[in-house]
């Protein structure tokens, strides 16, 4: 019964917010799945240092790695479900929701970045907010078990991504907005002054726009203006004037939709 209830409030408030993969998952304080994603941080706007680009030693391709900074997680490639990056922190940029939120935190690298390409857009008069960064494996699952209940697995995999497949789980991908919330998490986000700015600045950062306008096919999902993902600014300048999609920079395997089988991540 209670579970009954839990799941009516998911979906309603899933419905109000939540229209495509990657909409920020701010669920009741009082849902079971937030038990198991990362606690607050105790000291939330610290600035941390840089985190290494990838784990050495493993002799697996970087983009294989969980951890890694230029790890490729889409339909075909599945990141571990006890994968939680190791240094999730609040970044030091207006949030949408308290900084005690899972989805207000990001890797450590990623908020450092974060912080300058917030700080730049200032200086143009810009001022963005984090919509939506880390997102556990369990929340996800909430997320897509939520639209499967409410429309059905079709709608569900054309709106959300499955647990594991989605980019939100790294800390390094991140859902931003306006300070104003105009156009959140919706696609008018890309003709706003801020979204404007971010599609020609972010590299600069090392954020990319991950799933790029027209490029559905490639990527899996629609386009999505708000949706950054952080690589290192040398990686971002060339994927950004390149033209293509990360999986393509990388010379790797696309998805339009889930494949019977999936590359394990490790
Ligand atoms: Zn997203």
């Amino acid at each position: 019964m209670v579970a009954g209830v839990l799941a009516v409030l998911i979906v309603a408030w899933l419905l109000l917010y939540h229209r495509t993969a990657s909409t920020p998952t701010k669920s009741p304080s009082s849902s079971p799945q937030e038990s198991s994603s990362v606690p607050p941080t105790s000291a939330p706007s610290t600035v941390p240092q840089p985190s290494p680009a990838s784990p050495p030693g493993s002799g697996l391709n970087a983009q294989d790695q969980a951890a890694s900074l230029t790890v490729v997680v889409n339909k075909g490639r599945i990141l571990p479900s006890t994968y939680v990056p190791a240094n999730l922190v609040v970044p030091d940029v207006a949030l949408r929701l308290g900084s005690g939120s899972p989805d207000m935190h990001v890797r450590a690298d990623t908020a450092v970045a974060m912080k300058q390409l917030f700080d730049r857009a200032a200086q143009s008069g810009l001022q963005l907010k984090l919509a939506s960064g880390y997102r556990s494996y369990s929340t996800q699952k909430a997320l897509y078990n939520g639209y499967v209940a409410s429309s059905g697995q079709a709608y569900a995999d054309a709106s959300s991504a499955r647990p594991g497949h989605s980019e939100h789980q790294t800390g390094l991908a991140a859902d931003l907005e306006p300070a104003s919330r105009n156009c959140e998490i919706q696609q008018c986000f890309g003709t706003t002054a801020e979204g404007k700015w971010l599609a020609s600045n972010a590299y600069r950062y090392g954020f990319i726009i991950r799933y790029q306008e027209g490029k559905d096919k490639l990527t899996g999902y629609e386009y999505e203006p708000w949706h950054v993902r952080y690589i290192g600014t040398d990686l971002a300048t060339k994927v950004y004037k390149s033209g293509k999609t990360l999986e393509q920079y990388f010379g790797m395997t696309t998805y339009a939709d889930y494949p019977a089988t999936n590359y394990q991540l490790r």
